[in-house]
C-alpha cells in the first residue's frame, strides 16, 4: 500500500530479499503448541536466513553481517513482515546487544558472542526494568557485588520479554552506591543457565506469555562478562535504547500497514463517510511516519549515530498503531463482540490488545515526549518544586 523508493541500490536489495522470501516459506510451528517447538522452529528459520546472509545485514562483515546500513536492515525487517514471517527469535540480540558489543565489547566478547547471535544459536533478553525502575532507569537496585574473579548478582527484573526462552540476558546492575545514581551502574552479560537465575511468566492483556519476572539469587558473573568499564553501564544502556528504538520501531511499522490493508478491504465499497475519512487520515499519517523514520535511517547511513530522533519515530509509530488498531476494532468489532468465528475479527482484537503495550515498551510515550522536548526541541526542563 505504502510505496517508498529510496535508491536503485536499496530497491535492488529489496528485490533480493523479496525473491529469497518468495522461494523460502517461513517455517511455522503452528499445530505444535509446545514452547520447545516454537523455539526449535524459530532458531531453524533464523539460521536459514543467516545462511542466506539476511540477518544483521547492518553489522560489519567480519562479525557475520554485510557491512550495509540501517536502511537495508529496515528493508529486511519490512520484507520479513510482508512475507508473513514471524518476528525473528533473536531480534534483541541482532538489534540491541549485538550492536552494543560491536561498539563497546572486548575482542574476546565479540569472538564469543556475535556469530551465535546471528545464527540464533543463542537467544538474548533485556534485563533493564525493575519493579521500582522503569522510566526512571537510574533507580535500579539489582546489585552486583565484587567477589573473586567477578561479581555476585542479586535482585529482580520485570517485564523481561523472552526471558523464558533466552540463553543470555544483558543486565543493567548497580555496582556502586557512590556519586550520582547513574554513575554506579554496570552492563553485565549473564547466562540464564547460571545457578541462581529463575523466571516467572507474566500474562499480558492480549493473552500472550511474552514477558517475565527474572530473579537473580547470588548469581556469579565473571569479570570478563562486564561490557566496557565497571561503572560505565549508563552510557552503554542509553546506546542500547537508541538502537532498540530505531530498529524495533521500524520492524513493527508494517504491522500498521497490515492493519490498514485489512481496514481498506473491510470498508470495501461501503459508503460510510466518517470511517472512510478516518481510514484515509490513518493511511496518510502512516506514510508520513514511515517516511520520517527512513529519513533518520538515511542520516545514520551517512555516518550519524542513532540519537534522540529514535524517540520521535517510536512515539509516532506506537501512537499511530494504537489508533489504527482501534479503528480496525470499530470496523470488525461487532463480529468480534458476538464471537463470530471470523479470523479477521480475532486478529483485530488481538492486535488492539497488543497495541496497548507498544506505547509503554521501550520507554513510555510520556518519556519519549520528554526526550523530544528536551533533546530535539531544546526546551528547558521544568521543575515544579
Ligand atoms: C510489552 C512490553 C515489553 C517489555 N519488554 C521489556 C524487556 O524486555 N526488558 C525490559 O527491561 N523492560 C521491558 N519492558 C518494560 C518497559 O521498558 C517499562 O514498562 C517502561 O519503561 C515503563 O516503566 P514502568 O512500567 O516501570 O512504568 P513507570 O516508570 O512506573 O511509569 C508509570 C507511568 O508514569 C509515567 N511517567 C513516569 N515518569 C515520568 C516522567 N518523568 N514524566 C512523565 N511521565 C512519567 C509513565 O509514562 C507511565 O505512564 C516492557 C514493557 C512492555 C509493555
Amino acid at each position: 500500500m505504502i510505496k517508498l523508493r529510496i535508491s536503485d541500490k536499496t530497491e535492488a536489495f529489496r528485490g533480493e530479499c523479496r525473491a529469497w522470501l518468495a522461494a523460502h516459506q517461513p517455517l511455522s510451528s503452528d499445530g505444535e503448541a509446545k514452547l520447545d517447538a516454537f523455539i526449535r522452529v524459530g532458531r531453524a528459520w533464523q539460521a536459514e536466513l543467516a545462511a542466506a546472509r539476511l540477518v544483521g545485514v547492518h553489522w560489519p562483515s567480519q562479525y557475520g553481517g554485510r557491512g550495509l546500513t540501517l536502511v537495508e536492515e529496515a528493508i529486511v525487517q519490512e520484507e520479513l513482515v510482508r512475507s508473513g514471517s514471524p518476528q525473528l527469535l533473536g531480534l534483541f540480540g541482532i538489534t540491541m546487544v549485538g550492536p552494543v558489543l560491536i561498539e563497546h565489547g572486548s575482542a574476546e566478547q565479540k569472538a564469543r558472542f556475535l556469530s551465535k547471535i546471528i545464527s540464533a544459536q543463542e537467544i538474548w533478553c533485556q534485563g533493564f526494568s525493575e519493579p521500582g525502575a522503569g522510566s526512571d532507569l537510574a533507580a535500579i537496585r539489582t546489585r552486583a557485588r565484587p567477589t573473586t574473579g567477578g561479581f555476585t548478582l542479586s535482585g529482580q527484573k520485570t517485564w523481561t520479554s523472552f526471558a523464558h526462552i533466552a540463553d543470555w540476558c544483558f543486565v543493567l546492575a548497580r555496582t556502586s552506591e557512590e556519586g550520582q545514581r547513574h554513575q554506579g551502574l554496570s552492563y553485565l552479560l549473564v547466562s540464564m543457565k547460571s545457578p541462581g537465575v529463575s523466571t516467572r511468566p507474566l500474562r499480558q492483556i492480549s493473552g500472550d506469555l511474552e514477558f517475565n519476572e527474572v530473579f537473580f539469587d547470588d548469581v556469579f558473573v565473571p569479570q570478563d562478562q562486564v561490557v566496557g568499564n565497571v561503572g560505565d553501564g549508563w552510557r552503554i544502556a542509553i546506546s542500547t535504547l537508541m538502537h532498540e528504538r530505531v530498529v524495533l520501531s521500524f520492524a513493527r511499522q508494517l504491522q500498521s500497514e497490515t492493519a490498514l490493508r485489512e481496514i481498506v478491504a473491510a470498508l470495501g465499497a461501503e459508503n460510510h463517510r466518517p470511517l472512510r475519512r478516518r481510514a484515509a487520515h490513518e493511511v496518510a499519517k502512516a506514510c508520513a511516519v514511515r517516511a520520517l523514520a527512513y529519513e533518520h535511517l538515511l542520516s545514520y547511513a551517512a555516518g550519524a549515530k542513532p540519537g534522540p530522533e529514535g524517540s520521535l519515530d517510536k512515539l509516532l509509530w506506537s501512537e499511530s498503531f494504537q489508533e489504527i488498531s482501534q479503528l480496525a476494532m470499530q470496523i470488525t468489532g461487532k463480529s468480534a463482540a458476538y464471537g463470530e468465528e471470523s479470523k479477521r475479527a480475532g486478529q483485530a482484537v488481538h492486535r488492539y490488545l497488543y497495541s496497548r503495550g507498544r506505547t509503554i515498551a521501550a520507554g513510555s510515550s510520556e518519556i519519549q515526549r520528554n526526550i523530544v522536548a528536551e533533546r530535539i526541541l531544546g526546551l528547558p526542563r521544568l521543575s515544579y518544586k
